[in-house]
């Protein structure tokens, strides 16, 4: 045993103040022993602090935690998700409908020229992997209000509202002619595109070029759109006319000049419309 047993301790104690040593006391000289001439009193407090003290020794640091057992290992943290693509949604309007004839285009209304634009304009972009919301699919009467509110609901990054007119050559692109201001939080309806027009500009350059890159004729032009002027996205009114500049006969109303009714036209300004919104998506202040 080492010398830390109290009654061990003692005793060495004791026989430390003993003049009398045996060989066997001498060789095991204890580790605390007072000097010769202390008097009991001195002894017996110097033994209760080697008790205090061994005491001490014995119990565990004050604040210390307990030895616990071993940590259990931590479940697997799952791998996060992959990013998400950003949403790009574009909302085409095809103008009047049902009650609504809108023009007259050669022998057949507007709303029927338009419808078959959204069509085709729908079809080009879903092929090319844009999400596309149209306001109509057959020949039915939607008030202004109504198409505002789908686009709203959608929360486009681009609405184009499709019209056609006889009058005019080539394609004429409208923007609200509200006067921009900050966004706001709860715009008035009647007047949300405020907050867009900025935006609604941006695009119609973006359009522009895109037809312009195919040779067709634009003509650019602020506007009040009762329909345009409600929506809370960038938002264009497209109105196509034929492309009187292109014919044999130059500039001007020809004979040979395209017509709305021309096939090859309408795929033409589908596809430059098409390449126009794939272009939009491409701007740097996308979501
Ligand atoms: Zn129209």
């Amino acid at each position: 045993m080492p010398w830390t047993n109290p009654t061990t301790s003692m005793l060495v104690q004791r026989m430390t103040c003993h003049p009398e040593r045996s060989v066997l006391q001498r060789s095991r000289k204890p580790a605390l022993s007072l000097p010769k001439g202390t008097c009991v009193f001195g002894r017996a407090a110097f033994t209760f602090a080697a008790i205090l003290l061994l005491v001490a020794i014995s119990l565990p640091t004050a604040g210390q935690a307990p030895p616990t057992p071993a940590a259990q290992a931590p479940p697997p943290v799952p791998a996060p998700l992959p990013p998400q693509p950003p949403r790009f949604l574009v909302v085409l309007d095809a103008a009047h409908g049902g009650d609504d004839p809108g023009g007259r285009i050669g022998d057949q209304p507007e709303k029927a020229f338009t419808l078959a634009l959204s069509v085709r304009l729908r079809s080009l972009l879903g092929a090319r992997g844009i999400q596309v919301i149209t306001t109509r699919e057959s020949d039915a009467t939607l008030d202004t209000a109504r198409r505002a509110e789908i686009a709203n609901h959608a929360n486009a990054q681009a609405c184009l509202s499709l019209h056609a007119s006889t009058a005019g050559s080539g394609v004429h692109l409208f923007v609200s002619s509200l006067a921009p201001t900050q966004s706001t939080r709860l715009p008035a309806w009647k007047t949300a595109q405020a907050a867009w027009v900025t935006r609604s500009l941006a695009l119609a350059g973006v359009v522009n070029s895109a037809l312009l890159h195919d040779g067709l004729t634009v003509t650019l032009g602020r506007a009040g759109l009762p329909a345009i002027d409600s929506m809370a996205c960038p938002a264009l009114a497209i109105e196509v006319a034929p492309d009187h500049s292109s014919g044999a006969s130059g500039p001007g109303p020809g004979p040979d000049a395209p017509s709305l009714d021309d096939p090859d036209y309408q795929a033409r300004i589908a596809e430059a419309l098409a390449a126009a919104v794939l272009e939009w998506k491409t701007e740097p202040r996308q979501p």
